[in-house]
């Protein structure tokens, strides 16, 4: 039997692609091909996840960074001559985040069944952004939005239940969601928003108070305005 030498290591092997043996194919040609940043678009308020212009939940940077890698792998062509590749696992490099690094363990396989493995490193690219199901919530009926800033967002949304419940305005609230920044609390009108704030000063934990107003149009009581106010506290 012929014995087959790979082109580059000058190892023996059973089977060569291109005169080199799978490992060297491998770090020459790679499996797929792939980008070298795989972008994708999450939801701040629920974590989903874009995915083929689809929002699927996902609900931490794991699960998104996971949904990306997998929908980019599956679109991934293989090199020639490889008939197959695809994603074997996938691990984080780094804290996983808004970008990530990420090393993809990718799978190939030749018409005759010879297996190739690569381990591509990538960087996850997410872009911050409402998904259509936020953006109706939080655009609903609200006149007032406060924005606690300052602190972990877990620390910020315990606060926030609890002065809620101390000014007594849980029923003039919309919604309170956590971001990364912090904790957004939509109410119905700017007296509860107030009342909280002068709750938050009373136990001295703010700092500055920033205001914003928007025109958001037209009823028949008049100019309709949006308020926001950044409380940002020290905790
Ligand atoms: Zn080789
Ligand atoms: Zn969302």
């Amino acid at each position: 039997m012929a014995r087959l030498v790979c082109a580059r290591c000058g190892r023996e092997a059973d089977r060569l692609i291109r005169g080199l043996c799978p490992s060297c194919f491998a770090e020459v040609y790679g499996v797929a091909r792939i980008p070298g940043v795989l972008r994708g678009e999450v939801c701040r308020y629920c974590g989903s996840v874009r995915i083929a212009g689809r929002w699927v939940p996902a609900g931490s940077f794991e699960a998104a960074i996971d949904a990306v890698v997998r929908w980019q792998a599956s679109k991934a062509r293989p090199v020639e001559p490889l008939v197959e590749a695809r994603l074997a696992s996938w691990e984080a490099l780094s804290k996983p985040d808004w970008r990530t690094r990420v090393a993809l363990n990718l799978e190939g396989r030749t018409a005759e069944g010879v297996v190739v493995r690569a381990r591509v490193p990538v960087v996850v690219q997410l872009k911050p952004s409402i998904c259509p199901t936020c953006k109706t919530r939080v655009s609903g009926e609200y006149d007032t939005v406060l924005q606690l800033r300052g602190g972990d967002p877990g620390a910020l949304e315990r606060l926030a239940v609890e002065a809620l419940t101390e000014a007594g305005v849980e029923g003039d609230t919309v919604d309170l969601i956590k971001s990364k920044d912090g904790v957004d609390v939509y109410f119905t009108h700017r007296g509860a928003a107030s009342r909280l704030v002068r709750i938050l000063k009373r136990r001295g934990l703010v700092e500055t108070v920033g205001r914003a107003e928007e025109y958001v149009g037209l009823t028949s009581t008049g100019r309709r305005t949006r308020k926001t106010l950044i409380v940002r506290v020290r905790l």
